[in-house]
């Protein structure tokens, strides 16, 4: 008989190579063989789970974390406690939002995020009431971004000039609105103080000093035009500035880009840094050093401090490093490795591009997440960075982001929720309605990132019925709606 078989499959197929082999016992081993590989399976699993597990937050740990970040806002807010805090909750001298009489042309300039840019704004009022911006890119070289703080002051005035000569506006001298995402100690609405670099910038020589100083010294030295440089703006209050435009309930400001920050309108009265109890002010939270006490350090896994440990700033904005764009792509990157290493992935072989910094863009966290994304076109992404992948591979690799990114959209969420409840019980509410602009790239692309974050906000803060609305460039259009409005009230002053 099997003489026979071998024959007929042979001659039926000439071009293949049949071997037949024995099985002994097939169906008691088979039995055990497949028990086998479904054990190590499921061992497999198990081990990557165990390793996820402190990735995945439960409801107790979010409002742990939610009460944390209120009382570090207290602490900020203090003027004994100030010095020592590390959300440092900056008075941002903005005190009340945009009432739609502003009008006239601005400069805007926006260092802090992915580019630099300069832009021209046209506010109208009345029947044309509206927003017209221009606006250049320019790339700041990592040389100039981490030289010295002269350099990158005359690069910025270079761009400057660059630009009103491509707008033909050569020589015309406009009120500027400096949008400077960094932490800056601010005792007027037209001074920043550098406290630290952060998000990848390094230049010398300019912590501790007035950012306006540094970039008028570097005016005067080009010689060619002046500015009347009006207001050091943050991309949250020009975020905010920019929604409240639009809708007079939006008092928070909320960025999830490169990195990660808020502000919101603090009763004057709890902001003891200023003196008056008078009404209201924008207050930069600088959420993003959140932690740098230790108070996150609970929750903060081994991922998290290989991520920090290798960044420009090791040991700050341990917040911001869960949260980010800058971060996220490297902390999945990281898992991974550690994955690969204890053989539960890529069939336990660590390629050089798996070791490389910065490989897994955060956009990629995005493309492997969006729903509409076949495994197939996983394994091709993948492949793309250099990394073979089983359909299997795929799957972890996915459940790998979502872990990640969830974890950042569930910590923002309960740190917006400390946010809108103490705006709530500011005004001895029992119920809020509150607008909070957003900006960042990583929250308005990422495919579920908003809907985690709004879900917690609704779950820590029942209270509160909170809007979210995208602002459309605001650290831009914020930036010169600020110095509208203060050219309006200056202007109110003069009459
Ligand atoms: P910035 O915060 O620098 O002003 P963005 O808001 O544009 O600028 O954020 C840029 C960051 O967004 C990048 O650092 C990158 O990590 C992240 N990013 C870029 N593309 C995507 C995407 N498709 N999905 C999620 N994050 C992205
Ligand atoms: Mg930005």
């Amino acid at each position: 008989f099997a003489r026979r078989l071998h024959k007929t499959v042979r001659k039926l197929l000439p071009d293949c190579e049949i071997r037949f082999v024995r099985s002994e016992d097939g169906s008691g081993k088979g039995a055990a063989m497949v028990t086998a590989v479904a054990y190590r399976l499921a061992a497999q699993h198990k081990a990557r789970q165990k390793i996820l597990e402190p990735l995945r937050l439960s409801h107790e740990q979010l409002l742990k974390v939610k009460e944390r970040m209120r009382m570090e806002m207290e602490k900020g807010l203090g003027k004994e406690t100030h010095a020592e805090a590390t959300v440092k909750m900056l008075p941002t001298y903005v005190c009340s939002t945009p009432d739609g009489t502003e009008k006239g042309d601005f400069l805007a300039l926006d260092l802090g995020g992915t580019n630099f840019r300069v832009l021209l704004v046209r506010v109208r009022n009345g029947m044309r009431r509206g927003v017209e911006m221009h606006n250049k890119i320019y790339s700041i070289p990592m040389d100039i971004m981490q030289g010295t703080g002269e350099e990158l002051f005359d690069h910025i005035v270079h761009c400057i000039a660059d630009f009103l000569e491509y707008m033909g506006m050569k020589g015309i001298s406009l009120p500027l609105g400096f949008t400077f995402s960094f932490p800056c100690h601010q005792n007027n609405l037209d001074e920043g103080i550098l406290l630290k670099w952060t998000k990848g910038f390094k230049a010398t020589g300019c912590e501790g000093e007035d950012v306006v100083g540094l970039l008028k010294e570097a005016i005067h030295r080009r010689e060619e035009f002046d500015l009347d440089v009006v207001a050091v703006v943050n991309d949250t209050v020009g975020t905010m500035m920019t929604c409240g435009y639009e809708d007079p309930y939006c008092e928070v400001g909320l960025i999830v880009g490169t990195g990660s920050n808020a502000c919101y309108m603090e009763e004057m009265r709890n902001v003891e840094l200023v003196e008056g109890d008078e009404g209201r002010m924008c207050v930069n939270m600088e959420w993003g050093a959140f932690g740098d006490s230790g108070c996150l350090d609970d929750i903060r896994t081994e991922f998290d401090l290989a991520v920090d440990e290798l960044s420009l700033n090791p040991g700050k904005q341990r917040y911001e490093k869960m949260i980010s764009g800058m971060y996220l792509g490297e902390i999945v990157r990281n898992i991974l490795m550690d994955f690969t290493k204890r053989g539960l992935l890529f069939r336990g072989r660590i390629s050089e591009r798996l070791k490389t910094r910065g490989i897994f863009e955060t956009k990629f966290l995005s493309q492997i997440e969006s729903d509409c994304l076949a495994l197939l076109q996983v394994r091709s992404i993948l492949q793309h960075l250099g990394l073979e992948s089983t359909c299997d591979d795929s799957i972890i690799v996915k459940e790998v982001c979502t872990v990640v990114a969830r974890r950042a959209a569930q910590l923002c969420g309960a740190g917006m929720a400390a946010v809108v409840d103490k705006i709530r019980e500011n005004r001895g509410l029992d119920f809020l309605k509150v607008t909070v602009g957003v900006d960042g790239t990583l929250y308005k692309l990422h495919p579920h990132f908003s809907n985690v974050l709004h879900e917690t906000v609704k779950q820590l803060s029942p209270k509160c019925e909170v809007t979210f609305l995208q602002s459309e460039d605001g650290s831009g259009k914020g930036a010169a709606l600020i110095t509208a409005v203060a050219c309006r009230i200056r202007e109110a002053g003069q009459r």
